[in-house]
């Protein structure tokens, strides 16, 4: 991305002149100078605020040597923005976007004020465009924080945990009572991720449980539910899916998984299955009852999926 960022800049040297191009390529190097170093540094907070003031500096020193207000590369002070909407939150966010907009309305008025009074429309465009991305940025955080710190989310797979479930499956069992269709859970579960965890060590099977989380929640729709209910359990909520389309799912996710490496390793899921009419549905009853064929399912010899109630459904009979 900052090699294009460079490249476009190389294209309107002809228009612009080098000086620009040469500030712009200083700003690429330092973000990308910083990213290295922020990976690797513990209190990283100075050489972010450094950096983001030397982009605002920079970007200012580009604008003025191409034209101030009529300067096509006004806009571009919306770089520096997402440094920081995405590094720095509350008041350092205001103080930081307050010192932008003056080195912007700066750089635009510094070569002729005038010309800036005259036509500020590219001045407020930009304005607004650094005061957007701040606001939607921050917003999106806000969400994801509330996400967060409500308990709903896993932290180590991004899945939704228990804290949310009670609600989300009357939410669930609702819905599809009143459009008349079944609610089906699938309950996974890794199988024999103790070995896999003593043979390869806590962190590949930390990494085993990303992989797994992400195949798994990768197919989900859009009004499906994944939750990890355990340590290595994960269950997916299907609503509008009666027992043999849900086995169905599970099968074609429990072959998807037993056909390739998961961080590296060999991985088996084994799976229950269970339905339920959502009219006047319980969570525990559904879950007892996927919990009962994922046990069937592991003592049939793993790597399958068996349904609750109805005839077993094995790996390898349905694709
Ligand atoms: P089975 O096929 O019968 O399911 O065997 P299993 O070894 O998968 O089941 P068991 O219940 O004996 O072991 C589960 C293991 O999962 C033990 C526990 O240390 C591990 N585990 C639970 N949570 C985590 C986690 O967050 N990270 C890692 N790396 N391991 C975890
Ligand atoms: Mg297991
Ligand atoms: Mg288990």
């Amino acid at each position: 991305m900052v090699t294009g960022g460079v490249l476009l800049f190389v294209a309107l040297a002809p228009r612009l002149g080098w000086t620009p191009v040469g500030l712009a390529a200083a700003v690429a190097v330092m973000l990308s100078l910083l990213d290295v170093y922020v990976r690797r540094a513990e209190r990283a907070e100075w050489a972010l605020a450094f950096s983001y003031l030397g982009a605002v500096a920079l970007i200012a020193g580009c604008v003025i040597s191409s034209g101030g207000a009529a300067s096509p590369l006004l806009p571009t002070f919306g770089i520096p923005m997402l440094l920081l909407a995405n590094r720095f939150r509350g008041p350092v966010t205001l103080v930081g976007l307050g010192i932008a907009l003056v080195a912007m309305l700066a750089s635009a008025a510094l070569p002729d004020p005038a010309a800036l009074f005259a036509s500020p429309s590219l001045a407020i465009c930009t304005a607004l465009l650094m005061i957007g991305i701040i606001v939607l940025t921050n917003q999106h955080y806000k969400k994801a924080e509330g996400l967060r710190t409500s308990g709903a989310v896993d932290p180590l797979t991004g899945l939704l945990n228990r804290a949310s479930l009670d609600a989300r499956f009357h939410d669930a069992a609702t819905s599809c009572a009143g459009r008349g269709l079944p609610l089906s859970l699938v309950l996974f579960d890794i199988d024999s991720f103790k070995v896999i965890n003593d043979t390869h060590g806590h962190d590949a099977g930390d990494a085993v449980l990303q992989g797994i989380a992400a195949l798994l929640g990768g197919g989900a729709r859009e009004h499906d539910q994944v939750y990890r209910l355990g340590g290595e359990e994960i269950g997916l909520l299907l609503p509008g899916l009666g027992l043999t389309d849900a086995a169905a799912v599970a099968e074609r996710l429990r072959a998807q998984v037993a056909s390739g490496l998961v961080a590296g390793i060999r991985v088996t899921v084994s799976a229950g299955v269970a339905t339920c009419d959502p009219v006047g549905a319980r969570w525990l009853d559904l879950y007892r009852r996927a919990d009962h064929a994922l046990l069937n399912a592991k003592r049939s010899g793993r790597d399958r999926v068996e349904t609750s109630g109805d005839a077993p459904f094995a790996a390898g009979e349905r694709a």
